[in-house]
């Protein structure tokens, strides 16, 4: 069920006295969330919302903002949805459609280990093999029974090379997230949006089944009686109104209290692409950005990991860094964004400079946040406990790569 948004104007002063017992409380309600959205417009609103935020931060995570570098391995380009903003998705008769060799994967992984990579992150479509048979030939020939399977090994080929899986492969069942599980230090599924009018038809996700929110809200509480790591987030501006973001930050926030296994919540504005249906979208504005990276800190609370993507709002990185974010997510040396490639990832040392700028310091995690791994041994494989350890410093960073400069590290 999402709210009506309010109509009442609000001063600043109320603004900032509703933010204030949010920030005490350690969450906001839905209807202050949808009181100080509908009054964001007003001067001063946005900026109280943002410096509530950093103080709610700043509560479990201090002056930190984590990065971490990783490799992108979108094992395939194939995918049975048809989501109307994406240009990752490939038919299998297009030129770049591609499904990744073991072999690739493991040049890949060499070339991540090699520039002080610590994470793999196997990202993919859904289950081509139900669409596509030349797929499901494929697989077939190379002794998979669905791409699940070529995800396991994929991770196995990762882990003997030295790196730490964390897969996002869309709708899986408790089976096969069960077989993952031990060879992955995190997973993902992004809940995007609990919007169940965007399954409409000319709405986005009128042709994505998998897109169905009880079908991802049912995969998160798997996940969660899994105990699996969980990454998940937010999709801005695909069509979603404001009330429905709310809904969808209240319904993680329910998740996270049922199961605490919700280890980053990730706010990632969308960009139209040229070869898209929404194409001519206008995208959120950065402002928005902001508040909804301060909403989504503000919701979730400050014990909650927060990830705003740098590549996809880069003229306000002073500004989001000072909104609640304690996270710019993956950066990688080596590959690029496969889900906007069009948006290039900043350089670590400009992130790591602009994050000084801002008053904090930013360090290298690896694919599980240092809170986790060294606070809730509960939530891993005992093996994948070990490999993460080994990958880590005393205080669960990512070993410090040995080409990072002392500059850098400052
Ligand atoms: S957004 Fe994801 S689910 Fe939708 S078409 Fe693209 S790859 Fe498939």
């Amino acid at each position: 069920m999402t709210l009506p948004l309010p109509e009442t104007p609000l001063s600043l002063a109320a603004a900032e006295s509703l933010i204030g017992a949010s920030v005490d409380a350690g969450r906001m309600e839905a209807e202050v969330a949808l009181r100080l959205v509908a009054n964001l417009h007003q001067p001063g609103v946005l900026d109280a919302l943002a410096d509530g935020a950093f103080a709610s931060k700043q509560k479990t995570k201090g002056d930190v903002i984590t990065v971490s570098r990783n490799i992108f391995l979108p094992l395939t380009n194939l995918c049975r949805n048809r989501c109307t903003y994406c240009s990752f998705a490939k038919q299998p008769d297009s030129a770049e459609a591609h499904t990744y060799s073991l072999e690739e994967v493991s040049e890949m992984v060499r070339g991540g280990v090699a520039t002080g990579c610590t994470e793999a992150l196997m990202c993919l479509g859904d289950k081509p093999e139900v669409a596509y048979r030349s797929h499901r030939e494929w697989l077939a020939e190379r002794g998979y029974g669905t791409t699940v399977d070529l995800v396991v090994e994929a991770c196995k080929v990762a882990l003997k090379g030295g790196m730490l899986p964390h897969t996002n492969a869309g709708i899986l069942s408790s089976e096969e997230m069960q077989a993952l599980r031990p060879l992955n230090a995190s997973m993902g599924l992004m809940m995007e949006t609990t919007s169940t009018r965007l399954r409409g038809k000319g709405k986005a996700h009128f042709y994505a089944p998998d897109k169905e929110p009880v079908v991802r809200i049912r995969m998160h509480e798997e996940a969660g009686e899994l105990r699996i790591p969980f990454t998940s987030g937010l999709l801005l501006g695909i069509g979603e109104n404001d009330a429905e973001r709310v809904d969808t930050l209240m319904t993680l926030r329910d998740l996270q209290e049922r199961y605490g296994h919700i280890q980053e919540v990730i706010v990632q504005p969308f960009h139209p692409k040229p070869s898209t249906p929404m194409r001519a979208v206008a995208p959120i504005r950065d402002d928005g950005v902001v508040a909804w990276v301060a909403l989504a800190r503000l919701i979730l609370g400050p014990e909650m990991n927060i990830q705003a993507p740098p590549n996809l709002a880069p003229d306000m990185l002073e500004r989001l860094a000072r909104a609640g974010l304690n996270d710019w997510g993956g950066v990688s040396p080596i590959t690029v964004d496969f889900i906007n490639p069009e948006s290039p990832w900043p350089a670590i040392e400009k992130l790591r400079a602009l994050t000084k700028a801002s008053g904090q310091v930013l360090k290298d995690r690896g694919p599980v946040y240092p809170d986790w791994l060294l606070g809730r041994p509960e939530f891993f494989d005992p093996e994948m406990r070990k490999q993460l350890l080994r990958l880590a410093t005393d205080e669960g960073y990512a070993r410090r790569p040995t080409h990072q400069s002392d500059e850098e590290a400052a």
